[in-house]
């Protein structure tokens, strides 16, 4: 018993004890509130200030500044830990995500009391566990700095070998600070972006209202009508980061394609595979904003007299969805707030992000079997295949992914373009995120014939936004404004009746002109319609876009 006592007495007497004390404690609020490599970045964050207090100091002024600085960071680390474990607990979200800042942003003070005062019992456990130590902290770094004033230098401090290690660790946390995607989670810079994210969100938004009334005010003064006859269903998928030339049903050697493949041969003429598909934006934001203006708007240009295909559709008497994997306040407020229903599954901001494309599909059955409404168009946007590749696809831990150890031709091919090793393995990642893809769009297409199809007019397209250089023609791997691969995406169409005329298969297509090819399978008519930009009417007439130094010769091939 005496023994057990005595270990608090001597943590009490010996510095180096209590900074040991401190930087556990870190580990422990940082595995609380972050999670893989993230948890290995915010240590580096949070490590310097903490190391510090190993080092002996004589100067009452050095050990001052010490101690406010290790008590800010804790402090800091602390809170950001314990916000971070609720929202993951209560919303499996990330503070940065849509969801939150999107909550946030309209919440008032009132309401947040509310929410808190509803929360109630449910916050005494973190308020238990935070408190004390909130409270014991002052003390153990005052007790430290006394200490430390009184020279009582750590044991590990008077060796030299001992000062040599604590300063290569120091250096090598220090490094973090360099990188700004790591430096902006320190808790000390990323909440006071936070709440200027907010700020600028909430200005945007009162902009972005009135952007969709001026669309909704165009739409109706167009007067869209549907010439079909009975039920009608459209559903748009829409892929991110896709390139036509990995996908084995544009003749690519790697099996990355077999289920859309088989659903070609199935499904004969109702099926229209556009071969020569152009993106002409390499990004998702501007890309989008074309497609839905029908090609007259960059993201933050004025409505003016513009259309939106969404706008046009719900005016004509369309019931709208909008599903999406991808976290993106921006496309949410310009497109997918168009909608009557909104389903983001995703609720974690950026790259890294992995939730996987497979689990819209529960909510693409439940938009078809919906019965509240005779005409529904459906956009599901997937992540596709946007960087990290290997997040796109299902981790399992016991076994490789399809493409892993390829040694097959397209592996050969990129040794003799002298492509490095890390190229040719992120490149065996692409087509495998591109083969789990493969199954997801196979599987809407599937859905929609199945559900849609006995009710009446049905129609399904699918394109992606953008391409993507994987070792193309360039040693780079991700979005590509200079090389084709950033503009080169696939685009199919089905149709129930009537087939598609297959001469069309072979006509150059840009992707910002989608929207009149939509409005076609979505049966609108209204004033302002043109003809010759549908790849599907006899009048097309294509016209070359500009993809500045990756326009090619020609669009056709
Ligand atoms: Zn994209």
């Amino acid at each position: 018993m005496s023994t057990l006592l005595q270990i608090p007495a001597r943590l009490w007497q010996s510095p180096g004890h209590l900074a040991l004390l401190l930087i556990l404690s870190l580990l422990g609020l940082v595995l609380l509130g972050h999670e893989g490599r993230r948890s290995l970045q915010m240590l580096a964050l949070g490590l310097p200030s903490l190391l510090w207090l190993l080092w002996p100091l004589r100067q009452r002024h050095w050990i001052m500044l010490r101690a406010w600085l290790a008590g800010l960071t804790l402090f800091s680390f602390a809170c950001d830990a314990l916000v971070r474990a609720f929202l993951l607990r209560q919303y499996q979200a990330a503070p940065d995500g849509a969801l939150v800042i999107t909550a946030s942003a309209n919440t008032t003070p009132r309401e947040v009391v509310e929410y808190l005062s509803s929360l109630g019992l449910g916050l005494l456990p973190s308020l238990a566990l935070l408190l004390p130590a909130l409270l014991l902290l002052p003390l153990v770094l005052r007790r430290h700095a006394l200490l430390s004033m009184a020279s009582t230098a750590s044991p590990l401090m008077t060796r030299r070998a001992g000062r040599w290690l604590l300063l290569s660790v120091l250096l090598l946390c220090l490094l973090g600070y360099l990188s700004k995607p790591w430096r902006r989670h320190h808790p000390l810079l990323f909440w006071p972006s936070w709440v200027m994210q907010i700020g600028e969100l909430r200005q945007s938004w009162r902009d972005q209202q009135a952007q969709r009334e001026l669309l909704l005010a165009n739409a109706h003064a167009a007067k869209p009508v549907v010439q079909l006859n009975g039920p009608s269903t459209v559903v748009l998928v829409l892929t991110d980061s896709v390139n036509r030339d990995n996908m084995s049903l544009y003749g690519y050697e790697r099996a990355t394609t077999p289920k859309l493949q088989a659903l070609k041969t199935e499904l004969g003429p109702q099926l229209l595979q556009l071969r020569h598909a152009w993106s002409v934006e390499p990004g998702t934001l501007a890309s989008l904003s074309g497609i839905f203006s029908f090609g007259e708007r960059a993201p933050h240009d004025p409505v003016g007299n513009t259309q939106h295909l969404l706008a046009l559709a719900r005016t004509a008497g369309y019931k709208i969805w909008w599903m999406s994997n991808h976290d993106d306040l921006a496309v949410d407020q310009q497109h997918a707030q168009l909608a009557h229903e909104q389903e983001m599954i995703n609720r974690q901001p950026g790259r890294a992000s992995a939730s996987l494309d497979s689990e819209l599909i529960s909510g693409l059955r439940r938009a078809l079997e919906d019965a509240s409404t005779q005409r529904k168009f459906i956009v599901v946007h997937l992540l596709g295949a946007h960087p990290h590749y290997r997040l796109r696809s299902p981790q399992l831990p016991d076994r490789d992914h399809v493409f892993e150890h390829a040694k097959d031709e397209v592996y050969q091919q990129m040794q003799i373009q002298d492509r490095p090793l890390w190229l040719r393995e992120l490149r065996q990642d692409y087509d495998a995120a591109l083969h789990y893809h493969d199954g997801v769009v196979a599987e809407t297409l599937r859905l929609t014939r199945g559900l849609a199809a006995p009710r009446g007019h049905a129609a399904w397209m699918f394109l992606s936004d953008h391409g993507q250089e994987v070792g193309h023609s360039i040693t780079h791997a991700g979005h590509s404004p200079s090389t084709q691969a950033g503009y080169r995406i696939p685009a199919l169409l089905w149709r129930q009746t009537p087939s598609f005329d297959q001469a069309a298969a072979e006509r150059p297509f840009r992707a910002d002109w989608a929207a009149w090819t939509l409005a076609e399978l979505l049966g609108l008519q209204w004033q302002g319609r043109d003809a010759e930009r549908d790849v599907l009417s006899p009048r097309y007439a294509w016209q070359a876009p500009s993809l500045g130094a990756a326009t090619p010769e020609r669009f056709d091939r």
